[in-house]
């Protein structure tokens, strides 16, 4: 439905997209993850049209749009940190697009309401914007976003500067809302649990190219080099047998014995992430979920579980 080819946009200093494919089904959402400055921002004003490209097309089922120009496309882009006008309230900064694209006011009005109740701020129509909590901003983004009733609704970084119980209610929402509406989603994030939580399909971006498309399943279980591996979390990169390989932390079980030593142990959630030095020198991580774990200071033994080992 949405599909991006070789995609290529410049600053002064040189690309910042490099070569970008991507392609996104009817319906479904996409996660691109990159740590700060792989270039997410920049793809994603691209393909809503905001910059000029090197080289490379963006095409909305199969019609070349590269040339549309940015209200045109059908295309909803919510920028990172919102970008709301201050000194209006919330109704005004909705409706803002809707008045660009010459909606009548009663119409205008009505949709506004929609949205507002949509994104759970009804009732607030009047409040200016500076008056708002972090996650209602985000909220008045959202929906100025959806306000024009686009195709393909862009998300840069939505939840990135909200505290995290705030940001995980959120997300939560915010997937069942888009899953609701049935809308096309992409949606850039350096957080990996946001970008697993988030999309039918991840896609990993490195200096402005993609390393690796897959589910976060996938991803997980396949990562496509030693940089991946460390950027998903998978810090168990190691020497085995004269290839790299990755353990995945869940793979390595200890036991009372000798031939490691707990660092740390730091409850995440549903387990505890066991940080752990083998008599040889070298450093792993294990995961576990059992509550009898043992504690930093502790000697153990460590097994690891084969289908634990991906090769690189
Ligand atoms: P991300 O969103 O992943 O953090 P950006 O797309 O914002 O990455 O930036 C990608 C690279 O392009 C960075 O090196 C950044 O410094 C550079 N860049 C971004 N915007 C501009 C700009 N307006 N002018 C020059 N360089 C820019
Ligand atoms: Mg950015």
């Amino acid at each position: 439905m949405l599909a991006v080819q070789r995609l290529r946009v410049s600053y002064e200093g040189g690309p910042a997209v490099d070569g970008v494919d991507l392609a996104v089904g009817e319906g479904e959402r996409l996660a691109v993850l990159g740590p700060s400055g792989s270039g997410k921002s920049t793809l994603l004003r691209a393909i809503a049209g905001l910059l000029a490209l090197d080289e490379g097309r963006v095409l909305l089922d199969g019609r070349d749009v590269t040339r549309v120009p940015p209200h045109r496309r059908g295309i909803g882009l919510m920028l990172q940190e919102g970008a709301l006008f201050p000194h209006r309230d919330v109704a005004e900064n909705v409706a803002f697009g809707l008045r660009m694209a010459g909606v009548a006011r009663p119409e205008r009005d009505r949709r506004v309401a929609g949205l507002l109740e949509l994104v759970g701020l009804g009732g607030l129509d009047r409040r200016p914007v500076g008056t708002l909590s972090g996650g209602e901003r985000q909220r008045v983004a959202l929906a100025r976003a959806l306000a024009p009733e686009p195709r393909v609704l862009l998300l840069d970084e939505p939840l990135g500067s909200l505290d995290r119980p705030l940001r995980e209610r959120l997300l939560a929402e915010l997937v069942e809302l888009l899953e609701r509406l049935a809308l096309t989603v992409v949606h850039v994030t350096h957080d990996v649990g946001e970008a697993f939580a988030f999309g039918d399909a991840v896609a990993v971006m490195r200096a402005g190219r993609i390393v690796q498309t897959g589910s976060a399943d996938e991803l997980w279980s396949r990562p496509a080099d030693e940089w991946t591996a460390r950027f998903l979390g998978l810090a168990n990169v190691v020497e085995r047998g004269g290839r790299r390989v990755v353990v995945r932390p869940e793979a390595v079980r200890v036991r009372p014995g000798e031939g490691a030593i707990v660092l740390a142990a730091e409850r995440r959630g549903a387990g505890v992430r066991l940080r752990l030095r083998l008599d040889d020198g070298s450093s792993l991580e294990a995961f576990t979920t059992e509550l009898d774990h043992p504690r930093a200071g502790e000697r153990v033994r460590v097994e690891i579980d084969p289908r634990g080992v991906v090769g690189l």
